[in-house]
């Protein structure tokens, strides 16, 4: 895809690390929000955030905080915004409704040619993109926040997406530095965060059930399985704990499908339990918005660390 004209729909919290991560691989993007406000402190933020990166050595790309500011520019005109766009990043808030309102505004304004990708979390894609002029260029690029420290996009198509649409989206994202995978067709909550349900209804019925404080089930994850899946997956994880998938589920298939099937319902998410996890993970009396950030700051330090050292190895 030719370098320039990346527009960003919403300079929210994933609109601005879009944006950010655009530019580090040199494309030119322009920012758009219904509100003005919206944008200016948007294009602020950016810049704080890069010349935080530049302190820490942690800014991306081979252009300096000047260069890669030059290349991103905020607007408020839709039409205006989309002339001479190749690819559209859509990050408006997760509303069926708004996104639809949107992306049929953005269909009488593109070309054949221009590709429009949503961020969205969880939303189908046949819902979205159903009916519009350019369903073929339509696709769900779902990020992973914070996107600029976890590569990671979800590609997902609508039933009509073009296999070129899903192509080029693709080495659009290995050209600015994320890792997309391909999803053939979509299902509820994509990949992410489907094997993620998996994990925290595990945690929170064992902490209802009384058998480990939640704490001490996030030390299970942070100090046990997630030293190994920063690097490998599940799959691969089983692969080299035994000769091979097939002998790993010959050795283990059985014992598995026992635990499996001591498994509870699906957690209600509400209630006496949601009350005592929250309490478990705050520090005492400490602000706690104050609280959140510092251990925000200390996430993302922790990450761009790890993709440091990921990109080493
Ligand atoms: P946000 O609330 O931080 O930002 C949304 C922005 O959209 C705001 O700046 C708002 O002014 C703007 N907006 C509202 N209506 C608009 C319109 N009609 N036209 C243009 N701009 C408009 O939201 P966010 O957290 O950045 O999420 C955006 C999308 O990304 C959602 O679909 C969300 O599900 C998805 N996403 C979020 C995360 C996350 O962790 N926050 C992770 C992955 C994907």
């Amino acid at each position: 895809m030719q370098k320039g004209n990346i527009v960003i729909i919403g300079s929210g919290l994933i609109g601005r690390s879009w944006a950010m991560v655009f530019a580090s691989g040199g494309f030119r993007v322009k920012l758009y929000d219904i509100v003005k406000e919206q944008v200016s402190a948007a294009l602020e933020d950016i810049r704080k955030q890069m010349e935080e990166l530049k302190k820490s050595d942690m800014l991306r790309g081979t252009l300096n905080v000047d260069e890669q500011m030059s290349l991103i520019s905020g607007s408020t005109e839709l039409k205006e915004t989309l002339e001479g766009a190749v690819f559209i990043q859509e990050c408006v808030p997760e509303s069926l409704e708004l996104k639809r309102k949107i992306f049929s505004e953005i269909d009488l304004h593109i070309n054949d040619e221009t590709i429009l990708s949503s961020s969205t979390s969880c939303l189908s894609p046949t819902k979205m993109f159903n009916g519009l002029k350019h369903v073929k260029k339509c696709i769900v690029a779902h990020p992973v926040n914070p996107p600029y420290y976890v590569p990671l996009v979800e590609l997902v198509p609508h039933p009509e997406t073009e296999a070129a649409t899903v192509e080029k989206t693709y080495e659009l994202m290995k050209n600015i530095g994320q890792s997309p995978v391909k999803l053939t067709k979509e299902t509820d909550g994509f990949v992410l965060n489907r094997l993620q349900y998996a994990v925290i209804s595990e945690a929170w019925r064992l902490v209802e059930d009384g058998v480990i404080s939640p704490r001490d089930v996030d030390i299970v994850m942070s100090e046990g399985l997630g030293m190994r899946y920063a690097f490998l997956g599940p799959l691969e994880t089983a692969h080299l704990n035994a000769e091979g998938f097939k002998s790993y589920c010959e050795r283990y298939g059985e014992g598995i499908k026992r635990v499996l099937t001591t498994f509870g319902p699906v957690p209600e998410f509400s209630g006496q339990v949601a009350e005592s996890i929250d309490e478990a993970l705050w520090d005492g009396e400490l602000n706690k918005e104050d609280q959140l950030n510092a251990r925000r700051d200390w996430r993302n330090a922790c990450l761009s660390r790890l993709a440091k050292l990921k990109n080493e190895m």
